[in-house]
């Protein structure tokens, strides 16, 4: 949450910049400088005729370092090195770049089954040739010290193999969401981990978001009453003709439908901001697997699902996940002093946070969303220095989701209410 804090803390420093309230800090913040300047200024030098400040010379000239809105990078020999697999759409337009922003990861390997895609993604983030690496000779990445993290951004039935090759080449490894097909597959893939001693973590990016920290915040620190109900709504269209697309729409490499895809972030959104773990589940099925898809053709992973998750606490989440929806990324938590809705909530850019209490609304101005990816990166680079969990998105987290995934489908095949087994 300390990423929450200096969110504010710079908004309240902006606003006291556009305010009076900066008219009258400025010449005390200058006056500051032009002190720790003093010791650099020839005589008289801050005397010029019509300077306005004196002390400040009119040369160049040293001055103290300024207060930084994120702290200093790691330099390139301190930072871990990661190995991306998988170069498709997500890696290129929001890993990579991500990557070169963050403050203690580098590129220092690319796995690819095309060697010119490879090369030219390595050429342009300064990855050299024997960090280009193809499927087949993945395993010799273990005698590759340039590498700490193998990231797999593969289709979804591809992770747990993936994951345990890495563990097995002695990799920490960051995997994307979903963590795998099953629960038995995501058991193997956190032995793996566990077995060579190696950190694991699943990248669920959006509690690392700042409008969904500071709900996150929020709620902990009880501004908003006890949670009552959250509704929580994920859907987009899928175009099957599209490459990313394409698999998706395939039970062989996608494993779910759009409950694993996107629907996972209603239920994702729902634990992270109640804090809590379902004990009972309904759900309907709206376009089951073998349903036509956009294009009349039978799709056979699932097209669109509703279900309800009941909490400890009393708190109701009613959720939906689709793929015939046009864009919906939203999650409404009502509270009993005061209700949030994130709308959009966990866009990769522009996602808002709407406070509603008796007395009116307001929306906080918070960091910008794409700050969720470098967060995730950091943040299991730190959990790899300090040996320790990552703070969102352990092995366990993504083994729970994909148990509530399959218990979500059984409730919706039978019609019946699931009552939901603690995690072991
Ligand atoms: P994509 O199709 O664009 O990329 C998949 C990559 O895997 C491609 O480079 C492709 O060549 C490679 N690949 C290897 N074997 C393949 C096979 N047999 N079939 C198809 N592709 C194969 O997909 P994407 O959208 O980048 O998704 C990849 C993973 O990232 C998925 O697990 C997805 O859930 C996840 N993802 C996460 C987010 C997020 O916000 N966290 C967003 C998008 C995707």
């Amino acid at each position: 949450m300390a990423d929450v804090v200096a969110a504010r803390t710079l908004t309240r420093r902006a606003f006291v910049a556009s305010t009076g309230a900066g008219l009258i800090a400025a010449p005390l913040a200058t006056l500051g400088a032009a002190g720790a300047n003093a010791a650099d200024a020839k005589p008289g030098a801050g005397a010029a005729p019509g300077a306005g400040m004196p002390g400040a010379p009119p040369r160049a000239v040293g001055r103290p370092m300024p207060e930084l809105e994120r702290p200093l990078a790691d330099p390139p020999e301190r930072r871990l090195g990661w190995a991306v697999v998988g170069l498709g759409d997500f890696a290129l337009n929001h890993m990579l770049p991500a990557i070169a922003r963050s403050r203690h990861c580098r590129l220092t390997a690319v796995v690819s089954g095309n060697r010119d895609k490879a090369r030219a993604v390595a050429a342009a983030y300064g990855v050299p040739e024997r960090g280009v690496y193809d499927y087949d000779g993945f395993d010799r990445i273990r005698d590759d010290p340039t590498v700490d993290v193998v990231y797999i951004v593969l289709p979804n039935t591809l992770h747990a193999e993936w994951t345990v090759r890495a563990a097995q080449a002695g990799k920490h490894v960051f995997c994307e969401k979903p963590m795998a097909a099953t629960e038995a597959e995501c058991r193997q893939m956190i032995d793996a981990c566990a077995k060579a001693g190696r950190r694991l973590m699943i990248a669920y990016r959006a509690p690392f978001e700042p409008h969904n920290r500071e709900a996150i915040r929020m709620i902990r620190a009880g501004e908003i009453g006890p949670v009552r109900e959250i509704v929580a709504d994920h859907g987009r269209p899928l175009e099957p003709k599209k490459p990313a697309d394409e698999w998706r729409a395939q039970a062989a490499l996608a494993a779910g439908g759009s409950l694993y895809d996107i629907g996972i972030y209603s239920l994702n959104g729902a634990r992270y901001l109640t804090g809590e773990e379902p004990i009972e589940l309904r759900a309907t099925f709206r376009k089951p697997p073998g349903s036509p898809g956009p294009d009349g053709r039978p799709v056979d992973v699932d097209q669109g699902i509703a279900w309800t998750m009941r909490f400890p606490s009393g708190a109701i989440a009613h959720c939906t996940s689709a793929y015939d929806f046009a864009n919906v990324k939203r999650i409404q938590v009502m509270g009993e002093k005061a209700s949030l809705a994130l709308d959009p909530a966990t866009e990769y850019e522009g996602n808002r946070l709407l406070v509603r209490r008796e007395t009116g609304q307001m929306e906080p101005k918070l960091g910008e969303s794409s700050e969720q990816f470098v967060g995730e990166l950091d943040e299991f680079a730190m959990a790899i220095r300090e040996n320790r969990e990552p703070r969102h998105g352990s092995g366990r987290e993504g083994l729970q989701d994909v148990r509530l995934m399959q218990l979500i489908y059984e409730a919706a095949r039978t019609g019946r209410p699931v009552a939901v087994p603690p995690l072991r």
